[in-house]
């Protein structure tokens, strides 16, 4: 009998169904040519489950996330509920969600192909050839950290992390430079936290236990930054805490040229969520010009997490091959290209993926 994948399906708010849509699409279409097939339960997140029930991260969403294969995120949020705050704001469910989730990892993978160099800010000879992940722990550090407080006069927040969340993270992370090109990159401020002093030596530790085969080196987070723009091809995996990877990561995302462009795996002990790195975009809402390309590469990433990589590869070989042709959606387009829609893109992605899997 066929393998019948489960999978929760949270468009949310602004272009999130425009390019969660696209996904569907390509997954319905790749399974056609395949021996598994995809049973969807679309539940509410975000600003629109704070319109239908008055919660951004309704229990009945996390069930069913919980209980499912994987869950497909587009974006929540947008100018309807930005007067909302704490726990009611749109952001605030995603917060949740990773929470319950367990997902104490976020994939950031960021690649330029040469058919993408003239889109960076940077020169194209700097980055054609970028191939990196960022691996950011995803529900500690600073964000999270306790006590934490405001009375108006003095702000405070703390950076806590114990060995345990290290390892966890950094284990993923060097799993990950096995399957790429073996080296990790770990980066913290050992120069003047503590917290950091902790993480390198744990980083040190638990690499020369299990992972001595892969190339390891150490980066303050000052120098990782500025490296990124001068020479981002020296990366390869890059694993750091909420804070740092926060930024870091942000700074990886303008090689391409377009946040259009990049996907995010969030993952852990259980259930992975799958989501763009970009938010709900509501100047291009409704407009059919949203890019779908970062929805449909974390469509990728999950189908590789669900063990169905030949179908994840023919995924991102269609993607290559479909950007060799002169279309581009709106956030990509230049003089000479033909610019095409939301939905144009991901046809043309998904007929150059069939060809892959005939
Ligand atoms: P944004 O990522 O939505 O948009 C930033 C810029 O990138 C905009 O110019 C937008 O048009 C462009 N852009 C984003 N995605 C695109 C795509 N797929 N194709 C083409 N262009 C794209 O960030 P923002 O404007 O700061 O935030 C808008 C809303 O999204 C806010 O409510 C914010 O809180 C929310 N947000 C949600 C998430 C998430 O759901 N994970 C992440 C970031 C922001």
């Amino acid at each position: 009998m066929s393998k019948i994948y489960k999978i929760a399906l949270m468009p949310g708010d602004g272009i999130g169904p425009e390019v969660i849509a696209e996904s569907v699409k390509l997954l319905d279409a790749v399974a056609e040519q395949s021996d598994f097939s995809f049973e969807y339960t679309e539940v509410l997140a975000g600003g629109a489950a704070i319109d239908a029930q008055n919660d951004p991260m309704p229990q009945h969403t996390v069930d069913i996330c919980k209980s499912s294969d994987a869950v497909l995120l587009g974006a929540v949020g947008g100018p309807k509920w930005d007067n909302l705050t704490g726990a009611m704001r749109p952001e605030s469910g995603l917060l949740k969600i990773r929470k319950e989730l367990g997902a104490f990892a976020n994939l950031r993978p960021v690649a330029v192909p040469p058919s993408l160099a003239e889109s960076s800010p940077l020169r194209p000879a700097a980055v054609i050839g970028v191939d990196l992940l960022t691996v950011r722990e995803l529900i500690g550090g600073i964000y999270f950290g306790r006590p934490s407080g405001n009375d108006g006069q003095e702000a405070f927040n703390t950076m806590r992390y114990t060995v345990g969340e290290i390892e966890r993270v950094a284990r993923v992370a060097f799993e990950w430079a096995r399957k790429r090109r073996n080296k990790v990159t770990s980066v913290d401020k050992a120069n003047v936290l503590d917290v950091s002093r902790l993480w390198r030596d744990t980083v040190k530790k638990l690499h020369a236990a299990e992972f001595s085969d892969v190339a390891l080196d150490h980066m303050y987070i000052d120098n990782a930054s500025m490296q990124m723009v001068i020479n981002p091809r020296q990366f390869d995996v890059i694993v750091t805490g909420n804070l740092f990877g926060d930024i870091l990561s942000d700074v990886s995302a303008t090689l391409g040229g377009s946040l259009g462009l990049l996907p995010s795996a969030s993952i852990g002990s259980g259930v992975g969520l799958f989501e763009p790195v970009h938010g709900s975009a509501p100047d291009l809402a409704g407009q059919g010009k949203a890019n779908p390309i970062a929805m449909i590469l974390s469509t990728a990433m999950m189908l590789d997490s669900l063990g169905e990589s030949r179908s994840a590869t023919a995924i991102r070989q269609g993607l290559d091959a479909a950007l060799g042709y002169n279309s581009r959606t709106g956030d990509l387009w230049h003089e000479g290209y033909k610019k095409i829609s939301t939905s144009e893109m991901g046809d043309l992605i998904r007929t150059e993926t069939l060809k892959n899997l005939y």
